[in-house]
């Protein structure tokens, strides 16, 4: 990341730690108790048809209510094996807790959320594997990339006997879970440990500094394997096509910064802008706001191209940039970067609308927001050059997760499969897994 030049936070590392607390702190035994007594059990519950993965919710509150947690766990881990990170990051006010039945405006649903993260959390931090392999079907397949998409794929096809050999292109594994998702979303370093929970089931080999496109091929991993599947995310960034965005110390692209703190044994050490621009309108962008303002930023002005109601942040993390004091400033789009002495110093902002056909455009009136930080949010790319058929700037696959290349399936975000969510891809590589063991035993070979 380019240095900023002596416009450090002035909060102290323990403020800076403090900002950075557990958002959602855990629920203690009586707290689960009683919050668990609040569910009705639904029949047909709603909150599980909301559920991506299919997480049978009112069973597992069931369990919890009764002081079986660990049944709990497992229930949920079943569906989900990823379910202690979807706890603390799953976007629950637009899914389960939405649907909620108690969700009414004299009262308030069950904490599903923090529900599942009591339950789960006291399984993993036992290290205790629940799950089996069944006996080995002699098959070989190879996952790339070792994000929730990849390595819910990998585990479910090592519960269903076959061989599993990760390529990851980073250091750790873990995906966005480990180097994205907000530091206050996970603290401390569950994202390794379930990482660790998820492997201990065993017959998976992770091989990190993999490549596919540098030092590995896609034909030599379906030559080599029985079956290939492709969870690598989206891990290039979208330009703002503006002079100078490549040049300027402290333009940023916000996922690598995010990165890096997510990595940081000091955050405190970061350089933070004074004042921050965040471009974009998605989780990244209200992520990023809200960490550089938790970090010791004085303003952070988050600017979207459309209204409220079009950003992909749901209403509840647009409040929360809020409380945290982002400034959101909607209908506006960056026009110009303003360079000082080869830094950025202030970006040139336009009004935007609706034209009478409903494409957006500028009104000509433009204004100006000194910055000494910008970063860029406004989505991802595949980055992934290859033979696979890619629309949208996504892999495209049909309804059992099939590439058009033989032998190769394909999940997560690198595919168009709803939303961008972790619990998305989760479901993904779990039902990717079904798939390949069924193409397996219905046709003899991937
Ligand atoms: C900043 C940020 C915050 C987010 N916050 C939330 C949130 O709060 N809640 C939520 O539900 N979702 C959130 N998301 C979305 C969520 O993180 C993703 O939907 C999810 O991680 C996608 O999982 P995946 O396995 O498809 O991809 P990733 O998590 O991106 O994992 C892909 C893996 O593949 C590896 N890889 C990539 N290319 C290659 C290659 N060529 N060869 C080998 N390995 C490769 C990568 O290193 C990575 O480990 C956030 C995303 C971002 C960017
Ligand atoms: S909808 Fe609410 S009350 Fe009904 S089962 Fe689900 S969590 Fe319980």
């Amino acid at each position: 990341m380019a240095p900023l030049g002596g416009t450090g936070g002035p909060l102290s590392p323990a403020e800076i730690e403090a900002n950075f607390a557990d958002i959602k702190p855990p629920l203690d035994k009586k707290r689960a108790i009683v919050d668990s007594a609040r569910c009705f059990f639904c029949h047909d519950a709603p909150c599980v048809e909301a559920c991506p993965t299919g997480i049978d919710i009112p069973n597992f509150i069931r369990m919890i209510s009764t002081g079986n947690v660990k049944g709990a766990a497992v229930e949920i881990l079943q569906e989900n094996i990823f379910g202690g990170m979807c706890a603390r990051v799953c976007p629950t006010e637009v899914l389960c807790e939405r649907a909620c039945v108690r969700n009414t405006s004299e009262d308030r649903p069950v904490d599903i959320g923090l529900l599942q993260r009591y339950a789960v959390d006291q399984l993993v931090e036992t290290g205790k594997q629940p799950f089996q392999r069944a006996a080995s079907s002699g098959r070989r397949v190879a996952v790339v990339g070792a994000g929730p998409a990849g390595l819910s794929c990998a585990h479910r096809l090592a519960m269903l006997g076959h061989a599993v050999t990760v390529f990851e292109a980073r250091e750790n594994a873990g995906g966005l879970n480990e180097y994205g998702i907000a530091a206050y979303k996970t603290v401390d370093s569950f994202a390794q440990r379930e990482v660790d929970f998820i492997l201990s089931i065993g017959g998976i080999e992770v091989k990190k500094g993999q490549r596919l496109g540098k030092n590995i091929k896609l034909e030599d991993l379906a030559r080599d394997h029985d079956a290939v599947f492709l969870g690598i995310g989206l891990g290039g960034v979208n330009a703002l096509n503006l002079p100078g965005e490549n040049e300027m110390q402290g333009v940023l692209d916000a996922v690598d910064y995010i990165a890096e703190l997510r990595q940081a044994k000091e955050k405190s050490q970061l350089k933070v802008g004074r004042h921050v621009v965040v471009i974009g309108g998605g989780n990244t962008a209200i992520d990023i706001a809200v960490q550089t303002k938790k970090l010791g930023a004085e303003d952070v002005t988050l600017a979207y191209r459309r209204g409220p109601y079009n950003m992909s942040a749901t209403h509840h993390e647009q409040e929360f940039a809020q409380i945290s004091g982002v400034k959101i400033k909607h209908w506006t789009k960056p026009v110009k970067l303003i360079g000082k002495n080869g830094a950025i110093a202030g970006v040139e902002l336009e009004y935007t609308r609706l034209d009478a056909g409903g494409r957006l455009e500028g009104t000509g009136e433009t204004f100006t927001i000194e910055c000494d930080q910008l970063f860029k949010a406004i989505g991802q790319t595949l980055t992934l050059p290859s033979a696979l058929k890619i629309e949208k700037g996504k892999i495209v696959v049909d309804a059992a997760y099939k590439t058009n290349v033989p032998k190769v399936w394909a999940g997560g975000d690198c595919i168009t499969s709803g939303t961008d969510l972790t619990v998305q891809s989760v479901q993904d590589g779990k039902l990717a897994a079904h798939a390949i063991d069924r193409a397996f035993r219905e046709n003899g070979h991937g």
